[in-house]
Order: C-alpha cells, then sequence, then structure tokens
C-alpha cells in the first residue's frame, strides 16, 4: 500500500516515509492510495473481537508490507492497552467512551499507535527522531506520555507559556528523560509558526531525523478508525448513527474511513461548536475558513480544519455525496453547558463539553428519524473540564488516577522567546548540526 499526497495524486511514498514526513513535500496530506475493504468473514467475527485484535487485522490491511505481522501484533497490544467504553443511556443512544487512557483523551489512541511506529522504523534504522511539535494545550500530553521512554527518539514540545493550564502544562513538563518542554513567550501561533519554519530550514545534514507529530500524521489517522469498528460490533454489529464531536475532522475522516471499509453507518453527524465552517459547508456547498473562535469545547476550536481535505478526498470533493452521508450541526456555549444538565437530570451520565457537543447532534438527527439509533463519540473525561462541568450538575467529579499524578510533580522547562532563529539556535547547539 502506498499513500498519496491530497494535492498530488502522482506523488507517492510508503508508510514509512509518510509517518517521518508528517506532511507531504508538497504540503498536501498522505492518504492511503485505496481504502481497504474488511470482508464478511471479519464483519461476522466483529462482535466478538477485542480492540487489539480489530487493529492487528485493519491495520494489517495497511501496513502489513512494512511492518512484519508479529510485531504489528505488538504494536496494536501496546498501543491499546487500556478499555474502550461502550454503555446504552438511552433507548436509541450509546456512547463510545474514548478517555480511558494514559492522558484522558481520545488522542491517546492516535498517539500511542504512532509512536510505537515510530519506535519499530528507528530500532530498524539507528536513526536519532528528534519529533517536533507544536501544541495549544492537550496534543503535548498525549505525545509525551506516548513516547516517554521511547530509545532513539526525543520529543521537543513548543507550548505557549501561560496560555495552557495547570494539568496541560504538568502534562508536558514533569517526564524529563526524552521529552523536552519549550516554554515560548507567545501564542500557539508562534509555536506552530516555528516548527513548522524547522521543516522547511533547518539544515539536518544528515544526523537527525526531524519529523512532525500534529493530528495530520497519517499515522494518527488510521488508529482513528478502529475503534468504530468495536462501537458497532459491540452494539448489535447494525447501521447506526454515529455523531463525532469535531475540531481538526480527523477523528471523523478516521470513521469514514471505516464505513467506506464496508462498516454498517447510516449517517455522519460531524458536531461542532460556535467554529462551524464545515456545517456551513454541508449547509450551502461554500466553504468559509475563519479565525478560530475560543469556547468551552476548546479541544475544536478550530476555525480551518486541517483534515476537511481528507474527507472532501475520500467522496471525490462532490457536495452531493457528502450530504448523503454526512450531516453537520453546531451548538454555542449555552447549548452545551444547558444540555450537560439535560442529560444528567434525564439519564444520569455525565457528559464533558465535547461530548455535550456530540450527544446535541445526534439528539437533533433522532428527533427528526425516529426509526434510527445512533452512538455519540465521547473524547475527554468529563473531570477533565471540571471547572466547567462541576457548576453545572452541583456535584464533585473524581479525577481518574491518570491524571491525579499530574496535579503536583516539578515542572523543567526551557523558556524561549518566539521566533524561529531561537529554536534553531537551540537544536544546532543541542545536535551539533
Ligand atoms: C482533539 C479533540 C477533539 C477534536 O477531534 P478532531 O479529530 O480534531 O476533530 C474533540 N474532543 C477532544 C477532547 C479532543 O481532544
Amino acid at each position: 500500500m502506498k499513500f498519496y499526497s491530497t494535492r498530488d495524486r502522482k506523488l507517492r511514498v510508503t508508510f514509512k516515509e509518510a509517518l517521518n514526513q508528517g506532511l507531504s513535500s508538497d504540503l498536501g496530506l498522505f492518504m492511503p492510495e485505496y481504502i481497504p475493504l474488511m470482508g464478511a468473514d471479519f464483519f461476522s467475527r466483529l462482535p466478538r473481537m477485542s480492540m487489539p485484535e480489530i487493529a492487528f487485522e485493519v491495520g494489517s490491511k495497511y501496513i502489513a508490507e512494512e511492518i512484519p505481522s508479529s510485531i504489528l501484533r505488538t504494536i496494536s497490544n501496546e498501543a491499546f492497552n487500556f478499555p474502550v467504553g461502550l454503555k446504552q443511556i438511552e433507548e436509541r443512544k450509546y456512547v463510545l467512551e474514548l478517555f480511558n487512557g494514559p492522558t484522558a483523551a481520545f488522542k491517546d489512541f492516535g498517539a500511542r499507535f504512532m509512536s510505537q511506529c515510530f519506535k519499530y522504523f528507528s530500532e530498524a534504522d539507528n536513526y536519532q527522531t528528534v519529533v517536533l511539535v507544536a501544541t495549544s494545550g492537550d496534543t503535548g500530553g498525549a505525545i509525551a506520555n506516548s513516547f516517554f521512554g521511547i530509545e532513539g527518539v526525543d520529543v521537543i514540545i513548543l507550548y505557549p507559556s501561560q496560555k495552557v493550564s495547570l494539568l496541560q502544562e504538568n502534562q508536558m513538563t514533569t517526564y524529563g528523560k526524552n521529552i523536552t518542554a519549550l516554554e515560548i513567550d507567545g501564542t500557539f501561533d508562534d509555536c506552530q509558526s516555528m516548527v513548522k519554519s524547522a521543516f522547511v530550514q533547518l539544515e539536518t545534514n544528515g544526523k537527525i531525523r526531524l519529523t512532525s507529530a500534529n493530528s495530520i500524521n497519517i499515522a494518527r489517522l488510521i488508529p482513528q478508525s478502529f475503534y468504530y469498528y468495536y462501537a458497532i460490533g459491540h452494539t448489535g454489529n447494525d447501521k447506526k448513527v454515529l455523531s463525532v464531536p469535531s475540531g481538526n475532522f480527523g477523528n471523523i475522516t478516521g470513521a469514514v474511513m471505516a464505513w467506506k471499509s464496508g462498516l454498517p453507518v447510516e449517517r455522519f453527524i460531524a458536531s461542532t461548536n460556535i467554529n462551524k465552517a464545515v456545517p456551513d459547508y454541508l449547509m450551502t456547498g461554500l466553504y468559509n475558513p475563519a479565525a478560530s473562535v475560543k469556547t468551552i469545547a476548546n479541544a475544536m476550536d478550530v476555525g480551518n480544519p486541517s483534515n476537511f481535505e481528507r474527507l472532501l478526498e475520500i467522496f471525490d470533493h462532490d457536495w452531493e455525496r457528502i450530504i448523503s452521508m454526512v450531516s453537520g450541526y453546531w451548538f454555542d456555549d449555552d447549548q452545551i453547558r444547558q444540555h450537560i444538565s439535560y442529560e444528567y437530570k434525564k439519564t444520569g451520565y455525565i457528559l464533558d463539553p465535547h461530548g455535550a457537543v456530540a450527544s446535541l447532534g445526534l439528539d437533533r438527527y433522532l428527533n427528526d428519524n425516529r426509526g434510527s439509533s445512533g452512538i455519540i463519540i465521547e473524547t475527554a473525561h468529563p473531570a477533565k473540564f471540571c471547572d466547567i462541568v462541576e457548576p453545572v450538575i452541583h456535584r464533585s467529579l473524581d479525577m481518574p488516577d491518570s491524571l491525579k499524578i499530574f496535579l503536583s510533580g516539578k515542572k523543567k522547562s526551557h523558556f524561549m522567546k518566539p521566533g524561529y532563529r531561537f529554536l534553531e539556535e537551540y537544536l544546532k547547539d543541542r545536535y551539533k548540526l
């Protein structure tokens, strides 16, 4: 299987190259040259399959030529060694809980699979890999946790000083070893542009392999399809509606890939906060990306979702085709808060602000489609957003143990002024470039 660039179908690379490059050299996103079909036999066994088994079988279709099957099995077991929650909270409504990983958000799935792939390839060729990542808060922690202690891979995280929560900061700055945090005296955009400049300008002279771990990496996208098979397979193995709380649209792209491979899905709901470029597109056919607006579902504050390009690609850039499968709904902060309270009173289930957006989207669809049932994707543990959730439901929440340890801990970061030359100086000095 090769991977092509969304900007140029003729530009094709291996999985390893796509993993290492992140973005294609023409700034397109990598896509598999075809979506492999999963056969009838796979779907008949699905209700009895575990996450690692699904990961192995689906993952093989994409990367069996490059990673031996015994190793892919180990990767699947290591990456998905925590439970996926699946609950029925109303007659026609299920919740897929993706927050049981070490950072209590769904990004653990993609980050852990990707780090295992890096580990395999860097062991195979003895290269010093340097992973650069800019974060507005959550991605940094997921990457730090997944790459911690992996031989041959250094992770350098750039985050905006004083613009992340204490918990988020500790999730990036307390690991040590191969994880370095650069605290940038600027904004997320400063961090992002420093990282981008390094990819374009840094002369590595073959001494290190510089790579990115941001959400557009194909090795984060593929594993984000695995849990959709699990969800459908373990809720009756029949056609359902999937409501995905969306920001950069990587999670929902994983869902659409699973459907393309044969998974029974009635419809996708792209549920967003007021950053609503995609719901607007679905309504009108016109795509108008905008600057991002801050909301209480902040991991979805994306004005110009990068994976939208991939979604268009899967539907051949045909609006009619997209709207035959995907609906979009958006909700403001008041609606999100009210819904957390409403769902808690109605069912006792505690949603986080992101899951609440998905739940609102599903409710709206089910209201008009009485015979349907669906699954909402709960992407973060509600205790991660306790400052928003607790006042709404009038009770306190227990923090998962995996997060509790980050409430304390000794922060270690390098303070840095914004601007690429400061990053360049640091990298040249550290790696003797
Ligand atoms: C990143 C994130 C999202 C959005 O996922 P995308 O793949 O960017 O659409 C939703 N919820 C949470 C909690 C997240 O961290």
